[in-house]
């Protein structure tokens, strides 16, 4: 006898029913469908095809599925009605440090044609919808629930999309890629096409939030960068910075983006790629807080996601702008032209290293009203006697003994440069001042680079810190000795597009997780970058501030 295969044996199936599937074809109407048996679990849906063996079967896991609707068909059947769901299951090329991962649409319809009267199929298909949707939509658990959130389903996203990002596309992958999967998932948007430098800077200064549940930069960093910093600038910043902040790779540079796909345990993916990765993130809506750094040159205080650069990467960064007809390929050509004629740089490095607990012994939490706006401190700073150098303050908190110590005017910093407001510093004194004596300050030496990341990624294929994570509240302190020959170099960036760079051996480059850090360039003239944007050249301090930001992450699946 003939075993016809019902997927009987799925164990904790909540519905089943046998549909025929709907080809996505205009004249499959016409056509005969398969028919299918549909048994839905708690993760999966299982397909098995009627009056076949078992190998005619399909699973698809919902944690893929973006989207279920319902559908009346064009024709003169007025009885039936579909149901649509919308999967990204993740394809895997490759195997190793090359492998990348992209997400490939499988739309499965199915028409319900079990009764003569079309209410009951409606009926049937709403529930099938439904049951898909709300299975497919992410759920935490308590624990969780301390670190990570879910966008209201469905959600409202207000983005912003720089047109001449990249190579000029932005807006026409908009339409193509990114609109389609936004509708499939019902996530109500505005969207805000900027028209100038430091548009979207002053708009998010302005715009109601209270609008949105996320605000969707689509460009490269350079937008994400002045979006931050617009944030930063209002007065609610302290619960605007939470508001779940989302980046959809339209630019040259898409560090964040990169950086965003490896965290969720994807492989390498550039282009339009990485972009459906993104965009994917966004319809699941998990969001996960993340460090920020405030950085700080004499006349500017800032905030920062991704990373500050002195010397051959930010050199690379700024002079290949002239190349960015050509994409992320720009910061190739870039490379090859550095290195044609390599620059060193002089200068001193200093930081305080990320196991160094001494900052910790002294965190009691005060607020401080400063320029009208509270901060909160987790060093206690008092700023009862003035004019005492801020050395004090910090060999107090050094010494545990922080109610003895005399206080200082360094416990506001920033009072007279501060540009973005935000949380106070409480690790690096103000610039104007030496750095704590528990700091390590390395030999004023020649450099080819200096590199503060604290994400994966410096761009889409620079693997850089392979080490970092979102919220490790580190930043990854990198630099490169002069002294390195050409190859050794070249291989050091080849290398780092899958990451290994730091296992090549070569003693030139160094890595030191630091919560702070001070770079004083003694060349008088260079480049000096802040998330891919120039900034004034001279000294400059960050330090991490922990968890401060919220972004929109990947989901492992
Ligand atoms: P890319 O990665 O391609 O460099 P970015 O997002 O970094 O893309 O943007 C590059 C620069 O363009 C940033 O300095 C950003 O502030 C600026 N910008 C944003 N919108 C516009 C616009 N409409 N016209 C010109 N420049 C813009
Ligand atoms: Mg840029």
């Amino acid at each position: 006898m003939e075993e016809h295969n019902t997927g009987a044996g799925i164990p904790n199936v909540l519905l089943r029913a046998d549909f025929p599937e709907v080809q996505p074809t205009s004249s499959s109407r016409k056509r005969r469908c398969e028919r299918w048996v549909l048994s839905l679990t708690q993760t999966e849906l299982h397909l098995h095809k009627v009056n076949s063996d078992s190998s005619a079967t399909h699973r698809l896991a919902l944690a893929d599925c973006i989207g279920c609707r319902t559908f009346r068909e064009d024709g003169d059947n007025q009885v039936t009605i579909c149901f649509s769901a919308v999967f990204y299951p993740l394809r895997k090329k490759g195997r190793g440090p090359s492998a990348t991962s992209s997400r490939k649409k499988v739309v499965k319809t199915f028409r319900v044609d079990s009764f003569e009267i079309f209410e009951k199929n409606q009926e049937i298909a709403d529930i099938w919808a439904r049951k898909i949707k709300e299975l497919s939509a992410l759920s935490l658990d308590v624990t969780d629930g301390l670190l990570y959130g879910i966008l209201p389903q469905p959600s409202r996203v207000l983005i912003l999309l720089n047109p001449h990002s990249g190579k000029g596309q932005a807006l026409q992958l908009f339409h193509s890629q990114v609109l389609p999967m936004l509708n499939e998932t019902e996530i109500q948007h505005k969207l805000i096409v900027t028209e100038r430098q430091n548009h979207a800077h002053e708009l998010i200064q302005e715009e109601d939030l209270s609008l949105w549940d996320a605000v969707i930069i689509m460009s490269g960093d350079g937008l994400m960068y002045e979006v931050l910093n617009g944030i930063m600038k209002r007065p609610d910043w302290e619960t605007t910075i939470k508001k779940p902040l989302g980046i959809l790779p339209g630019g040259s540079g898409n560090a964040l983006a990169a950086s965003i796909n490896h965290y969720s345990g994807h492989d390498n993916a550039v282009d339009e790629d990485l972009l459906i990765n993104c965009t994917f993130f966004i319809c699941k809506g998990l969001t996960a807080p993340m460090d920020l750094v405030s950085v700080t040159t004499s006349h500017r205080h800032m905030f920062s996601f991704l990373g500050v650069a002195w010397g051959f990467i930010s050199d690379i960064d700024i002079e290949s702008e002239k190349y960015r007809t050509i994409g992320s390929a720009r910061f190739t050509v870039g490379t090859f032209i550095r290195l044609t004629s390599l620059r060193v740089y002089r200068g001193r490095l200093s930081y305080l290293p990320a196991n160094d607990d001494t900052g910790k012994q002294c965190k009691t939490s005060v607020d401080l009203e400063v320029n009208g706006f509270c901060h909160s401190l987790s060093c206690k700073q008092s700023t009862s006697t003035p004019n005492v150098n801020s050395q004090h303050m910090y060999n107090a908190c050094n010494s545990n003994n922080l109610m003895k110590s005399h206080s200082s005017d360094s416990s506001i910093p920033f009072s007279k440069t501060t540009v973005a407001s935000g949380p106070l510093d409480s690790l690096a004194p103000p610039l104007s001042k030496p750095v704590p004596n528990h700091w390590t300050v390395s030999e004023e030496q020649d450099f080819i680079l200096v590199l503060a990341l604290y994400q994966s990624h410096l761009g889409d294929q620079f693997f850089t810190a392979p080490m970092a994570q979102p919220n490790d509240e580190v930043i990854h302190l990198f630099y490169v000795k002069a002294g390195i020959s050409r190859t050794s170099l070249l291989k050091l960036f080849l290398a780092m597009e899958k990451g290994t760079h730091l296992e090549s051996g070569c003693s030139h480059i160094v890595h030191i997780p630091v919560k702070a850090f001070r770079l004083e360039p003694f060349t008088p003239k260079g480049i000096i970058t802040v998330d891919g944007e120039q900034v004034e050249y001279g000294p400059i301090q960050a330090e991490i501030h922990s968890r401060l930001g919220r972004f929109i992450s990947g989901v492992c699946t």
